[in-house]
């Protein structure tokens, strides 16, 4: 009588568990394993309209000023989509010229030159895998990892001179800026033209225990989650009259003029409340990605 080994039946048993678990690698029991191509829109809107390049917004901050958008522009990473669980997927983002596989720079105005230019860079490219999506999140940020990189020498979308922000040895992270047509008031009874909002992290110092070389106290990274998002149907909104709905955009009440990050500066306190993030600590506020109403879902 001939018997059969016991290792023999082991060693066909791992065989079997090897197949169950390659075919479940290869895409849930059978699926496509090919990555999805995903472009996730911006636009940026006013008053429920979408803003022109060299238009007047209306009923701008608390005293409805009325004032054209001077500068448009932020980094966006950590970008996932949401599954029917609410499980963020990490999209790879494709290498680019406005994207790295870090970050990617939105730019729907730029005036900074003789010229308005408009969309410039409206979408988030990359890949995921096969599956149904339901919503997206993201960060409005640059991540700390990159962020104080020297924009001369690094690749893009970092090596944006006007997005490099000198004062913090980092990123802006958003530049966002208005030109009210009442001007804008300084606390010593002058005006200026422009109303800036530049976010970024602050309280940042050399610190060689680091690996980015530099520590920051307070982040200031804006978290964005939209339960509902389609980004074949939809594009992602920035509402300015959301954002600058707690600012008066007319005036400057010391510091830099409009709200520069810094610590100090009381024209701050509104917008931060807006993009909840805490002004003292850096860190989301009330809810944070939860409750922000300045990104939206939009029809394109
Ligand atoms: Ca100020």
């Amino acid at each position: 009588m001939i018997q059969v080994p016991a290792f023999p039946r082991f060693a066909r048993s791992l065989t079997v568990l090897a197949a169950a678990s390659l075919v479940a690698s290869c895409g849930g029991g059978g699926g496509d394993s090919t990555p999805k191509d995903v472009s996730i829109n911006f636009a940026a809107i006013a008053n429920g309209a979408p803003v022109q390049c060299g238009g007047t917004v209306t009923g701008l901050g608390t005293t409805g000023a009325a004032a054209s958008v001077k500068d448009l522009r932020f980094y966006v990473s950590n970008v996932a989509l949401l599954d029917i669980g609410g499980n963020a997927v990490p999209v790879s983002l494709a290498t680019n010229g406005w994207q790295s596989d870090k970050v990617a720079l939105i730019s729907l105005l730029d005036a900074t030159g003789t010229a308005c230019v408009a969309n410039a860079n409206v979408a988030v490219t990359g890949t995921v895998p096969q599956g149904t999506y339901v919503g997206l999140q993201f960060e409005m940020g640059v991540p700390e990892s990159v962020n104080h990189t020297d924009t001369v020498g690094t690749a893009a979308p970092l090596n944006v001179a006007a997005m490099a922000w000198s004062w913090q040895a980092g990123r802006k992270f958003a530049k966002i800026e208005v030109d009210p047509q009442a001007r804008v008031t300084k606390a010593d009874a002058t005006t200026t033209t422009t109303w800036n909002f530049h976010l970024g992290s602050t309280g940042c110092k050399a610190d060689t225990t680091n690996a980015t070389g530099y520590v920051c106290t307070n982040s200031n990274r804006m978290p964005v989650r939209l339960t509902a998002f389609d980004a074949t149907t939809q594009a992602v909104s920035i509402n300015l009259t959301e954002l600058f709905s707690t600012s008066d955009v007319t005036r400057d009440t010391g510091g830099a003029v409009g709200c520069m990050s810094g610590a100090t500066d009381a024209d701050c306190t509104g917008i931060f409340s807006t993009i909840k993030v805490n002004f003292t600590s850096g860190a989301p506020l009330d809810g944070g990605s939860a409750t922000q109403k300045v990104f939206a879902a939009r029809t394109k």
